[in-house]
């Protein structure tokens, strides 16, 4: 893994714990108000969107489309989303004069600013461990207010935890498809779409949990299926669950037996047919090419 997960960029190297104090404060009157939100590069976690969709009282297809670009992530061939600025500009569709219109729902990267967030996973250990970085750059004055405090006391006050906390099984899914490495090779369209509509469209993966060729595959007990289509949520988390089993073959959604069962007949008979067809076009061939010979 590279010591420096930010080459060419204004975040210094150095990688720090909770505890590491430092001295920031962003606030309104600044010289550089708005200046951040005013070129912005901001990827969303699933949590982001789900937050944002539910502050602007639409549906994640249309937040989607409205509020983002879709993105691949660090070459990795993982979909990845980001904020759509204003119609031919850098700034941010929810800056005003006044500040952010989304202040309390505004994405993590926002939350985090001008610390970033490094969750790492060295390739002999299974758990993800967090490090911080501290962005510097030139027109972001925060850094010259007398205010000091830890990078934890930071993460509260922006309300992080909570966020953390809900985007921690999206990350671990980016982790781990990161470190299974290239060999795996890259995914099909049909996976990243389906990856795409798990991790950032809810309502349309509501839709596809709520289909019949979803029941007819997976055994979700009556309560836990009402709990996952009311509640956006446990949609999310199920989400991840759903998606380590399909990418990993990390097993916790039964799967109902009859429908495992004719899978795999039908992979059976496809390979008995692919290697019938193969033996008679070798016979063809040979008969071809020495003729019949009794
Ligand atoms: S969401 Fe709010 S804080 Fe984040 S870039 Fe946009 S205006 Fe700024
Ligand atoms: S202090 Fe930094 S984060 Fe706050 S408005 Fe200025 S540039 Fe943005």
């Amino acid at each position: 893994m590279n010591d420096n997960p930010f080459p060419d960029s204004p975040v210094m190297p150095e990688m720090f714990d909770g505890g590491k104090t430092i001295q920031f404060q962003c606030r309104k009157g600044i010289d550089c108000w708005n200046v951040c939100c005013s070129n912005i590069d901001i990827s969303l976690t699933p949590y982001d969107i789900l937050r944002l969709k539910e502050r602007l009282d639409i549906s994640s297809t249309e937040f989607l489309d409205k509020y983002t670009l879709p993105y691949e992530m660090e070459m990795d061939s993982i979909a990845g989303v980001k904020l759509r600025p204003v119609a031919g500009g850098s700034a941010c569709q929810f800056m005003t004069a006044e500040g952010c219109s989304v202040y309390s729902d505004r994405p993590t990267a926002c939350r985090y600013y001008p610390v970033a967030l490094l969750s790492m996973r060295k390739q002999d250990e299974y758990v993800d461990r967090d490090s911080y970085a501290l962005v510097k750059e030139a027109h972001c004055l925060g850094h010259q207010e007398p205010r000091s405090l830890t990078i934890d006391q930071y993460r509260e006050e922006q309300g992080l935890p909570e966020y953390d906390e809900l985007a921690r099984g999206w990350r671990q899914l980016i982790l781990k498809k990161k470190s299974s490495g290239p060999s795996i090779g890259r995914p099909s369209k049909r996976s990243l779409q389906l990856f795409f509509m798990t991790c950032y469209d809810v309502d349309r993966f509501r839709e596809f949990v709520a289909s019949e060729g979803f029941k007819d595959i997976y055994d979700i007990p009556d309560d836990e299926q009402l709990k996952i289509l009311s509640d956006d949520r446990s949609l999310m988390l199920f989400g991840f669950r759903f998606l380590r089993q399909v990418m990993f073959g990390e097993m916790s959604i039964a799967m109902r037996e009859e429908t495992v069962t004719a899978r795999r007949d039908r992979l059976l008979e496809k390979q008995r047919r692919i290697e019938r067809e193969a033996a008679e076009r070798m016979a063809r061939d040979e008969r071809e090419m020495y003729g019949d010979q009794e």
